[in-house]
């Protein structure tokens, strides 16, 4: 219904404010729309802080899934950001002020390292990287006071390391750091026992699991994101509403996608596993895995990341030959992509650390998708003469 002072609005007035539609209540949609705007028309009786005021502060859409991202992970709250490495770097810069110290650990995704080691410092934040297994190193590695936060992934890209979780916190605990984990490979609905601080995800891979956004969170107690919060609103590494809302479609289905690329990635990784064209295969839910155990009691699910070494040809050799499977970067989509993992995820380790990590021109990193065991299998036996 056109109020009076509409009635004489000219032709520009009235394409720059149409009618605003607002269902009745009792006759919502069923799904919540996309709030594609910046700003919200402000009540004056109202307090600020109660309304959405302009969209780098807070859209309906990111409020909704922040909501059901903390709810899965067992955190008070979560902080949605623009990517996985803006939830990464809005944390810490968060968190961390000159003069302190992080411990970390060599076994992190390539952006999380450089972070640490190559921005940081412009900060004056010190940091230690250290092997992920060896927690006596850790313990010494500590700087009562300084040393502020130990960061850590489980399980690890590309390599899939699996940490101490226990061993970690128990030791974190007695000189007060906050503990934080990268948990995108095990997902958002494992690890959750844990008493760990802050959670940080790429939702980029299986949360959002089709390959269409990018986007990153940070779940945890209320007192912790608050601080992130305001540091992404700062940043503004901020997640567009219309992302907000794929991400929410997405995790409709997130479980069921989980559990079906975890049944996959295990078919493939015993095949790969009995191939006597492969030299090794990481992946937690193989026996052979250093860590088969650790990460039983630490999982219920072992993730559709797989890394194996091929004999006989380079990396690069094995991906051409692959018909199916395409090379591309990033993991967790419907579609099973294969990446080198030398030239990608270890360019910026040292020799030394990449033999021991197991990262080498002739390995690779898969992610399992959704398709037909079989048809991956057959793409992956064509590949290994
Ligand atoms: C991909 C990834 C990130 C970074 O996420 P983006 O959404 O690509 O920025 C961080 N941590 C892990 C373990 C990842 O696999």
């Amino acid at each position: 219904m056109k109020q009076d002072h509409q009635k004489n609005w000219k032709s520009n007035t009235r394409l720059n404010h149409p009618e605003r539609i607002t269902p009745k209540e009792g006759n919502p949609p069923l799904i919540a729309p996309i709030y594609q705007s910046v700003k919200f028309v402000v009540d004056t009786d109202v307090s600020y802080s109660d309304q959405f005021i302009y969209s780098r502060l807070g859209n309906p859409n990111l409020k909704q899934v922040e909501m059901t991202l903390a709810e899965i992970q067992k955190k008070d709250a979560c902080v949605v950001f623009g990517s996985g490495i803006a939830a990464i770097s809005g944390t810490l810069l968060a968190l961390l002020k000159s003069g302190d110290h992080i411990i970390s650990f060599r076994e992190l995704y390539k952006p999380a390292r450089i972070l640490i080691r190559e921005l940081l410092p412009n900060f004056g934040i010190e940091s230690t990287l250290l092997n992920l297994i060896d927690l006596d190193a850790f313990e010494k590695a500590i700087r009562p006071g300084k040393t502020k936060i130990v960061y850590f992934e489980s399980p690890t890209n590309p390599n899939l390391e699996i940490a101490d979780i226990e061993g970690i916190i128990s030791i974190a605990r007695k000189y007060n750091l906050i503990i934080c984990m990268d948990a995108t490979f095990g997902g958002l609905h494992q690890h959750t026992q844990y008493d760990l601080d802050l959670v940080v995800q790429s939702l980029t891979k299986f949360a959002n699991g089709h390959g269409d956004i990018l986007a990153g969170s940070v779940a945890g107690k209320n007192s912790l994101i608050e601080k992130i919060r305001n540091m992404s609103v700062t940043l503004g590494a901020v997640l567009d509403p219309h992302a907000a809302f794929l991400l929410e479609r997405g995790l409709k289905t997130y479980l069921l996608r989980y559990e079906r690329h975890c049944k996959n990635a295990q078919e493939l990784a015993e095949f790969l596993a009995s191939h006597e064209m492969v030299e090794k295969v990481f992946y937690p839910g193989l026996k052979t895995h250093s860590r088969h155990e650790l990460a039983q009691k630490q999982m219920q699910q072992m993730g559709a990341v797989i890394s194996f070494i091929v004999k006989g040809q380079s990396a690069e050799q094995f991906c051409k030959k692959l018909k199916l499977i395409q090379l591309a970067v990033s993991l967790g989509s419907t579609e099973s992509i294969i990446c080198p993992t030398h030239f990608f995820f270890g360019s910026d380790l040292s020799v030394e650390d990449k033999k021991d990590m197991g990262i080498s021109p002739h390995s690779l990193r898969l992610s399992v998708g959704l398709e037909d065991a079989e048809d991956l299998i057959e793409d992956l036996k064509q590949a290994l003469v």
